[in-house]
């Protein structure tokens, strides 16, 4: 029997069969999770359809609900975070900080309104804009962060008047299923359901007859699975897919003031950031320092179980994980790259541990720079002039987000104008907002999340022709 049960309904749901869930510290069973049967899905879907009907319908309950979640997350914070650990191997501090974002992604929208709009009032006609909820929405979520993550699809998917049935990642399900059973205090059964089972369950949810949208992150690779699945019964899809983002410095600042941030903007969440730095552009006459400056932050950094409060950078989540990184820095050295930083083996057990790594002299046809590593290991790159810089920059697939660093501003931000994705920060990265939407260009993704536009995506149209 699993540790865990299924939230369906309203009620706790237990199954015949169960799943491992490992702690990446230990690379040890760490509990058991549910294997959500077709019975239970149905199930899940069924009582979402029901419940959606009286949940549409009352707006004041809904914006009081998304606060009373919000207040949940921040009341059961501690015990959330040291879970999100076990299951995900962030450090304690920093999945204090994802329970504590996705808090403020609830209030932010319990706090939001889609009112009406008059596009037309006079002797001939009064044409209003109603946004109308589309039903049920399946929410499925990756492991990297997985409850800031289903927050930006549950709040303002129950907040335009939807139900949700959420299907986390089979490596981190478990903070996921402790919230179903925590939101079930305060959302009316059915609104909120949380199933779990390997990734076999993703196809039987996206083919489902119920769901009216799938609103999916993951990787672009599952993401165009999702899209041929949803096609079959043209469900609206929002996907929030991989990234490679790249970072490109000016040559008016100094190495050694924005190596610390740089780093860090590359190694948030071990590198298992969709948003995080992943290949970082130097002007070439101050190349040698920022490989300097960078390995010795990474050499300094602690490794560790993230539950030990230390601990700067955890495991990777999963083993399949760690053995890509270390087969794409292999393959970089294979290619001419050098390590900059310290390359004796961690000896950590069998958790799922990797050095941060900085990799000098790497070239561009290397898997590390053209594949998303998702993983900590970090491309320096030099460029020789900024039209170069932004050309190599924009050669790839992906297209989620990037970054300028600059003292002059406006330079960094025409430049950041002509990087080809949908984030385009200055002197910062890696920084999501409510307020703004998210969104990815080619194979980062479809649609768009957070901000009204995200409330929107959730939404149907429609026009009432009042005629005089
Ligand atoms: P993944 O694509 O392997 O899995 C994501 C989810 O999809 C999991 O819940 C999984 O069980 C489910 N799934 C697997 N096969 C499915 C199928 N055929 N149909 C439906 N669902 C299926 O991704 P991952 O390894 O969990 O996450 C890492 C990836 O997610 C990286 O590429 C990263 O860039 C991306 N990501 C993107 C964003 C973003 O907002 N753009 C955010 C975080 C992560």
């Amino acid at each position: 029997m699993s540790d865990y049960p299924l939230t369906i309904n309203g009620r706790a749901v237990t199954t015949a069969e169960s799943m491992a869930v490992n702690n990446p510290a230990t690379g040890t069973r760490y509990a058991d999770a549910p294997v959500c049967t077709p019975e239970n899905l149905d199930a899940a879907m069924r009582s979402a359809q029901e419940a959606q009907i009286g949940w549409a319908r009352d707006d004041a309950q809904r914006k009081h609900a998304l606060q009373q979640c919000a207040a949940t997350l921040t009341a059961n914070s501690e015990r959330i975070a040291s879970l999100l650990t076990a299951e995900q191997g962030k450090p304690l501090t920093e999945a204090l900080r994802e329970v504590a974002a996705a808090a403020a992604w609830y209030g932010y929208y319990a706090s939001l309104d889609q009112p009406v709009q008059v596009i037309q009032d006079d002797d001939a006609a009064r044409i209003e804009v109603h946004h109308k909820p589309l039903g049920v929405v399946a929410a499925i979520t990756p492991w990297n962060y997985p409850i800031l993550l289903s927050s930006w699809k549950i709040a303002p998917a129950l907040r335009a008047g939807n139900s949700v049935v959420l299907k986390p990642s089979p490596f981190t399900p478990l903070t996921s299923l402790l919230i179903g059973q925590l939101f079930a205090e305060v959302l009316p059964a059915g609104v909120l359901n949380v199933i779990s089972g390997p990734n076999e369950l993703g196809p039987l949810i996206t083919a489902h007859p119920t769901p009216r949208k799938i609103s999916f992150t993951g990787s672009t690779q599952t993401g165009k699975q999702v899209a041929a699945s949803a096609a079959t019964t043209l469900k609206r899809l929002t996907l929030e897919l991989g990234g490679n983002d790249a970072a490109i410095v000016l040559d008016d600042v100094d190495p050694d003031t924005i190596a610390e941030k740089l780093f860090w903007a590359a190694f948030i969440n071990n590198g298992q950031t969709c948003i995080a730095i992943k290949r970082l552009y130097v002007p070439r006459s101050a190349y040698g320092k920022y490989v300097d400056a960078l390995a010795a932050i990474a050499d300094q950094a602690v490794v560790g179980d993230g539950s030990a409060p230390a601990t700067q950078l955890g495991p990777l989540n999963n083993e399949p994980q760690r053995a890509r990184v270390a087969e794409l820095v292999n393959e970089a050295v294979q290619s001419g790259a050098k390590i900059a930083t310290d390359s004796t083996p961690l000896d950590r057990g069998t958790g799922y541990f990797h050095r941060p790594t900085i990799l000098a002299d790497v070239p561009d046809h290397a898997r590390v720079v053209a594949e998303e590593q998702f993983g900590p290991a970090l491309p320096v790159l030099a460029y020789d002039s900024i039209d170069e810089a932004i050309v190599r920059a924009n050669s790839t697939d992906f297209g989620l987000a990037g970054s300028v660093w600059g003292s002059d501003i406006d330079l960094a931000q025409k430049i950041a104008d002509r990087l080809e994705c949908g984030t385009a920060w200055v002197n910062t990265h890696a920084a999501p907002s409510p307020r703004s939407p998210f969104t990815g260009v080619k194979d980062s993704g479809l649609g768009v999340e957070n901000g009204p536009w995200g409330l929107e995506s959730y939404t149907q149209l429609q026009t009432q022709y009042l005629a005089r």
